[in-house]
């Protein structure tokens, strides 16, 4: 089995999993609880939260723990725009974001007619900055724009934007990290708020955070508890919490050492790749080795994507959130505008357990797949 589609998951890391075994065996308590073993449960977490901002060294930003990115990107749009849509009714996001953030503007472009600004980016996913500058507003709230998009890859300029934003000191910068954090260097100290996942970087599904710096505070999104300040009520998933925190450490602890092998599997799909450019459009580049993303000239990525599974290959087409509404890949659309490119793109997305071998395997059998289907 050849495992290449680390971007919409990873398997867990064996460690975390014993750690979250023996949290969940162990401190089972509610930590809303006023008891010792309650107390117990509500220390560990905490700790968890001041790890993970140690680890990021976030300093003066506070943790809110969610069910994944998606609830994080929700409430960072949603609960920050409704908590200071005093200061104006416009949000600027990038061309390319992921659903999560991209649906959350949608509903409040429709329900409370918030204007949303969508800044294109070029054919290497790069944010034109130039209309970044034309579109913020003394009436914007809110810019969205993720550090690593999940489709290409495309590595955004954080530090970038924030120069930009510099003449606008109300405006909150928020940007999803999920692609980025514990894989490629990424500036969190310039941004106001950040998403993240824990299952992207081998932790447990179900579970994240939104960060914030403290003295921002959204609104929530359901209600019905004091949990996380009233921020995200029901009783707290504390296991999951509690081994967050692991899960950030260990994964930017073996950050650099994972970029540099990973570097060498996209390298060599790369360089395979290239070689026959009558078959393939390469649509990322190695600035960010873990996703390599191109489309098929010949053949229907659906009938390749189906022929690798019965070789036990897996990989996806665009993000996992909208692979099954089988529609064009919304991030190879933005920097081409070439629809068939769009429906046709391959994602490989690589982890550090991955090896060169397997990235040869791959190649060989792809070749095997388009050339029947060309032939046969
Ligand atoms: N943002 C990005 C960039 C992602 O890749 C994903 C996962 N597809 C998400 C958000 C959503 O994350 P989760 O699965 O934790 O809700």
């Amino acid at each position: 089995m050849i495992y290449f589609d680390n971007a919409s998951t990873t398997k867990i890391n064996a460690q975390v999993l014993r750690t979250y075994k023996k949290v969940l065996e162990t401190y089972f308590a509610n930590p809303s609880g006023t008891h010792t073993l309650a107390r117990d449960v509500a220390r560990l977490q905490d700790k968890a939260r001041s790890e993970i901002l140690d680890t990021l060294k976030y300093t003066d930003g506070k943790v809110i723990f969610t069910s994944g990115a998606t609830e994080a990107n929700n409430l960072a749009i949603i609960g920050l725009y409704q908590a200071y849509a005093n200061r104006g009714n416009e949000i600027i996001i990038s061309n390319f974001e992921h659903p999560s953030v991209r649906e959350a503007c949608d509903y409040l472009a429709k329900v409370h007619g918030v204007v949303i600004n969508k800044v294109p980016i070029d054919a290497n996913g790069v944010i034109d900055l130039k209309t970044l500058k034309k579109f913020l507003s003394d009436k914007t709230v809110l810019v969205s724009i993720m550090a690593v998009n999940n489709e290409i890859g495309a590595i955004t300029n954080l530090s970038a934007i924030r120069k930009v934003l510099n003449g606008y000191p109300k405006v909150i910068f928020h940007s999803d990290v999920t692609q980025a954090l514990g894989k490629i260097l990424v500036n969190l100290d310039v941004v106001d708020a950040f998403s993240f996942s824990a299952h992207k970087i081998h932790g447990l599904k179900g579970s994240g955070a939104l960060v914030l710096r403290r003295k921002l505070n959204p609104k929530p999104l359901v209600y019905g508890g004091s949990q996380e300040d009233g921020l995200r009520p029901g009783t707290h998933n504390a296991p999951a919490n509690i081994v967050l925190a692991q899960t950030v450490r260990l994964a930017v602890m073996s950050q650099q050492e994972n970029i540099e092998l990973v570097g060498k599997l996209a390298q060599k799909l790369h360089t395979l790749l290239a070689t026959r450019s009558d078959l393939f459009i390469i649509n990322s580049t190695l600035d960010n080795p873990y996703i390599v993303n191109f489309s098929l000239k010949t053949v229907s990525a659906s009938i390749v994507l189906n022929a690798l599974e019965n070789k036990e290959i897996y990989l996806g087409t665009t993000s996992s959130c909208s692979a099954k509404l089988h529609i064009p890949s919304h991030t190879i659309l933005a920097i081409s505008g070439d629809e068939k490119r769009a429906n046709n793109a391959l994602r490989v997305s690589f982890s550090a357990t991955n090896t060169v071998d397997e990235v040869i395997t791959f190649f060989k059998v792809l070749m095997q797949i388009i050339e029947g289907a060309n032939y046969g």
